[in-house]
């Protein structure tokens, strides 16, 4: 703070006005006269629902008059909220700014690559004090984990398996470190991205995973997915005998119906949690399908 500004701000927030929330409930520190800005200030022609912030310049505390600066925070139940909102800002921005390099460093040629996409951090919020977000790439979308403020999670190790559980399930994560970011642990959903056939699909997809996740109607129930599909093929195989040649082209049409039927029915975490918006490869495997596994 210069010295020229130090008379203007005598109250507790001390010239720091970003740090007051729109629900700030101020104080006058020389009468103790709350102004909350629920209630506005009728003296004025303040109308409720008017923030501390916005009060005109020339406004003063209506009962001692004294000015704007010399009013401190009572409450302000808006703070941590816009503090979170913030640092969740900070923190994805940096990780796209981080896969942004990679991806025109060492990705930009790899033919995996989908040209039609570029980094973007979805959904970012905050889980049990860690940011968790969707993070879309031209060549994956992974669920991100990074550490609360304060921890460090540089030490882990790259390549380590960590099961955690949401609502939805449970999820393996792959612990990573880099660079600048320093360590975070990523979940495969995607890749490649070649069935993506834009940046707003892939975002929407994005914005479905975070909201399944957290659901605990898509909690995947493997086994009886495995049964009904096993159920269904013999169905189908029985079915094909019967008929023969004179049907062949109708089983073919039914399989193919059956078939999509049963990808919509739970065939993968991925599939749940993506509510049929996009269908994962079937051969893509978390472990096997990442060329560049240790950029995601
Ligand atoms: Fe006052």
């Amino acid at each position: 703070m210069t010295a020229a500004a130090q008379p203007r701000f005598e109250g507790s927030y001390m010239g720091a006005a970003a740090k007051i929330s729109a629900q700030a409930v101020m104080e006058c520190k020389i009468c103790w006269t709350p102004y909350d800005p629920a209630e506005g200030d009728d003296t004025r022609q303040v109308a409720p629902g008017t923030p501390f912030l916005a009060l005109p310049d020339d406004w003063s505390c209506p009962t001692c008059g004294a000015p704007k600066e010399q009013f401190m925070v009572l409450d302000d139940p808006g703070s941590d909220t816009a503090r979170i909102a913030e640092d969740l800002a900070r923190r994805s921005a940096a990780l796209v700014a981080e896969f942004t390099e990679i991806y025109h460093a060492k990705m930009r040629d790899v033919p995996l690559c989908n040209t039609a996409l570029h980094v973007q951090a979805i959904g970012f919020r905050m889980h049990e004090g860690r940011p968790l977000g969707v993070l879309v790439a031209p060549w994956f979308m992974n669920l991100v984990q990074l550490p609360a403020s304060g921890e460090d999670w540089s030490h882990l190790t790259p390549g380590a398996k960590e099961v955690q559980g949401f609502p939805s399930g449970e999820y393996e994560f792959l612990h990573n470190t880099r660079g600048a970011l320093g360590g975070y642990k990523a979940c495969s959903l995607f890749s490649p991205m070649a069935d993506f056939a834009s940046q707003r699909q892939a975002v929407e997809v994005a914005e479905a995973v975070m909201a399944a996740l957290f659901d605990p109607d898509a909690m995947e129930e493997t086994d009886r997915a495995a049964d009904i599909r096993a159920a269904r093929e013999a169905e189908l195989a029985a079915r094909a005998d019967e008929d023969a040649e004179a049907a062949a082209r109708r089983k073919d049409e039914e399989t193919a119906a059956a078939k999509a039927k049963i990808l919509a029915s739970s065939p993968s975490r991925r599939a749940v949690l993506t509510a049929g918006l996009a269908t994962a490869p079937e051969t893509a495997a978390p472990d096997t399908a990442q060329p560049a596994e240790s950029e995601g």
